[in-house]
């Protein structure tokens, strides 16, 4: 087939591309997509360490496959989807999958700042020959395309704001290259809101910008104390199902109990259960003992009350979690008893 230039109309020769062109070629290829794969790898790995904790992510690479097929499978899986996204999906996780910028979308007003193109400086857009002066066209602008070229997601900041926009800030940077070359000023891509664009207004901290500026406060606030208050063990008591009091033959009542305790620390943990009253015992069936790090143990026991110290059906008993002869957490559960 005859081919010919698009602008002069002239036939071009073809050449046959020498062998080493081709060789270089598959060279470059692969070895791009072997460096996608190892840092999709890291990626995955990070990614499982986040999920599952890191030691059992040590323990999967450590230990034989054969013992760890879900978490082995886990972590190829990712790396694919990792590989996928880097070799195939690409700009298009920004503009169809990732919900970001359409909820952006929804937050921006006329006083928002965003990446935004100068339309009222650049306008009316030209080229610039070699020959004419930068004041041979009104607008800032020369038509280089250089802020499409390099957007990642492929959009013409020049058209408006455009929900596809990740505010990479590549399209501000290379403008500016360009303003530069031709001695004006910076900026004709910059942070503007719609305001400063038209109504020259300086950017204020709006009505707007104090809720959102709230709202994180509380988020953060609400994150911050949830993490300083989150405890290093979890304790359930309930009173056994089923089962009402029992009455011992030297005064005492007694109530059964299960308990479970989890241990939220990297560090084994050897707990007792007490009562904060020294009148009330704890006889156990099944000792807690001792959890392993990120374990949890079952216990059983009876909870025995002096028949005397019992005035209503239902007395509240607060169980203490003992370590180091430290109390860590007090439980309160019901006790139910004969009235005397
Ligand atoms: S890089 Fe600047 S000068 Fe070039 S087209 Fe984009 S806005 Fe115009
Ligand atoms: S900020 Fe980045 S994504 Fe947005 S238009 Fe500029 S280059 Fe494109």
């Amino acid at each position: 087939m005859e081919l010919k230039c698009r602008h002069s109309q002239k036939k071009i020769e073809q050449v046959e591309a020498p062998k080493s062109f081709f060789r270089e070629k598959v060279i470059k290829k692969t070895s791009k997509h072997i460096i996608f794969v190892i840092i999709s790898f890291f990626i995955a790995n990070t990614f499982l360490a986040y999920i599952i904790g890191s030691d059992s992510l040590i323990k999967i690479i450590k230990e034989p496959v054969t013992q760890h097929w879900v978490g082995f499978l886990s972590i190829w899986v990712f790396t694919t989807v990792f590989y996928l996204v880097y070799s195939q999906v690409r700009e298009l996780v920004c503009t169809v999958i990732c919900p970001y910028g359409r909820l952006q979308g929804v937050l921006i007003d006329e006083h928002t700042l965003v990446v935004a193109y100068d339309d009222v400086r650049g306008e009316p857009r030209g080229k610039l020959s070699r020959l004419e002066t930068t004041s041979a066209v009104k607008g800032d602008c020369v038509d280089c395309g250089l802020c499409v070229d390099v957007c990642p997601t492929g959009i013409d900041i020049r058209k408006g704001t455009q929900l596809e926009c990740i505010n990479c800030t590549a399209c501000i940077d290379v403008c500016n290259e360009v303003m530069g070359k031709i001695h004006k000023p910076a900026n004709l891509i910059g942070f503007f809101s719609e305001n400063m664009i038209r109504e020259k207004e300086k950017p204020t901290f709006t009505g707007r910008m104090m809720g959102y500026s709230a709202v994180i406060l509380v988020l953060v606030g609400v994150l911050s104390y949830f993490i300083i208050s989150r405890s290093d063990l979890d304790v359930t008591i309930m009173r056994s199902p089923g089962m009402l009091y029992q009455e011992q033959p030297d005064g005492y009542v007694s109530n059964m109990y299960s308990a479970e305790v989890i241990n939220k620390t990297n560090h084994p943990k050897n707990i007792t259960l007490t009562a904060d009253d020294p009148a009330i015992k704890i006889k156990y069936i099944q000792k807690p003992g001792t959890i392993a790090k990120e374990g949890s143990v079952k216990a059983m026991f009876f909870v025995l009350i002096p028949s005397k110290n019992i005035h209503t059906p239902k007395t509240m008993v607060n169980v203490q979690v003992i370590i180091n002869k430290q109390i860590v957490k007090t439980v309160s559960t019901a006790f139910v008893g004969p009235i005397n």
